[in-house]
């Protein structure tokens, strides 16, 4: 079987899994303890904090906060900036093409009688900044918008919306999902207008259950966990110190050789790309700008979920929409937002690569494709 689902989850590292075996084994403190224990795990608590640090581009130790992924990230970074407010801002703008951590948060700040715009992409599935700041109001307190689509792979124009929204109005705060950017499209977050963004470790061969949220100095947030202080006070609970390290571990590998892994990654994906354009029965979906690891398709006039068993059947494993979302047989809200047709937003797959895929997995995939494609067509009523 092989593994095409790498923006679903990555397989982890096994110099992670040996990392996060060897601080369990050696590390049993508490963090927050005062003896010899509890100082080691506080050492290597700070010095993974460092690690991280360095990987998002040089930003300060004291700027991350470790949380259990980005859902907590997002959530933290929305919920945190909108409650507890005393200006009078309530209104946040986000896109609609979001991940659901985004948008469900603003969806239940609207329960409390927050405002949301949800911004529409354009066409090909990017962002524009014009219409981001159009979205901007006397009250906005935050604009969130992804780094990356998890579905289409477009790559948001995240720093040009950051910087006019900051021009606009310097109180604006602006978040960014960075969950499928990270060691991906670059950014270099210590120069940038952004003032928190969201990193998941599971996405780049890190453990499950780990993440980040850089929060710039001076930048406040209301605790959405509280109790003994951790993190600065931002999130309170005893830290999971063996993935916190083995995270830490997986963010340093992506960000390190982040340029020649995009451009492997870059050359499988035009192979890849090739293919789908060779059927016609295919439509692939091209934003302006792709991040390297991501291929995205429909076939019009079959479901998603059958295109995806069939791949299965051919020892392939593809996605649907995001992994949140993949249960579902309704339309995909990301494609549907693009203007695309019913037929167009219930039919899409997304192939997702690693760094460890080689040319030749990626000749199997083609081959898997075109036998896919001959099996299907029929069944949608063209004839091959
Ligand atoms: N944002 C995006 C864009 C994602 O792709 C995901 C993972 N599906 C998340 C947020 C949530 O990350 P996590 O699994 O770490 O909670």
């Amino acid at each position: 079987m092989l593994n095409f689902d790498h923006a679903a989850s990555a397989p982890t590292h096994p110099d992670v899994i040996r990392t996060v075996a060897e601080v369990m084994e050696a590390h049993s403190g508490n963090p927050s303890s005062i003896h010899r224990g509890g100082q080691a795990a506080s050492k290597l608590l700070e010095r993974s904090r460092e690690v991280c640090a360095a990987a998002l581009g040089g930003v300060k130790p004291g700027e991350v906060v470790f949380t259990s992924g980005a859902t907590e990230s997002n959530n933290l970074a929305i919920k945190g900036s909108l409650l507890g407010r005393k200006d009078g801002r309530v209104h946040i703008v986000t896109t609609q093409i979001e991940h659901a951590s985004v948008t469900e948060s603003c969806l239940q700040l609207e329960e409390l009688g927050f405002e949301t715009t949800f911004v529409q992409p354009e066409a090909d599935g990017t962002v524009s900044a014009e219409k981001v700041l159009a979205a901007l109001r006397e009250d906005t307190a935050l604009v969130s918008v992804m780094h990356v689509n998890n579905e289409t792979g477009a790559v948001q124009p995240v720093e040009e919306i950051a910087r006019a929204v900051k021009l606009r109005d310097a109180r604006v705060r602006v978040h960014v999902d960075g969950v499928q950017g990270f060691g991906r499209a670059g950014l270099e977050l210590q120069a940038s207008a952004i003032d928190l963004y969201s990193v998941s470790a599971h996405k780049v061969r890190g453990p499950r259950g780990v993440g980040l949220l850089f929060v710039r100095e001076g930048v406040r947030l209301f605790p959405l966990l509280t109790g003994g202080g951790q993190e600065r006070g931002l999130r309170a609970g005893t830290e999971n110190l063996a993935s916190i390290v083995g995270a830490a571990k997986a963010f340093r590998m992506a960000a390190e050789d982040r340029v020649p892994r995009a451009e492997r990654m870059t050359e499988l994906r035009e192979e890849l790309i090739a293919e789908v354009r060779r059927h016609d029965v295919l439509t692939l979906t091209e934003p302006k700008i792709s991040a390297p690891h991501i291929v995205h398709f429909t076939f019009p006039g079959l479901k998603s979920q059958v295109i995806l068993h069939t791949l299965e059947e051919l020892g392939m494993l593809v996605s649907a929409q995001s992994a949140c979302a993949a249960k579902t047989e309704k339309p995909s809200r990301v494609l549907s937002a693009m203007g695309r047709s019913r037929e167009h937003a219930t039919s899409g797959i997304r192939i997702s690569l690693g760094d460890e895929h080689t040319s030749r997995d990626v000749r199997l995939l083609a081959d898997a494709l075109d036998k896919a494609v001959r099996r299907l067509a029929p069944l949608e009523g063209r004839k091959r």
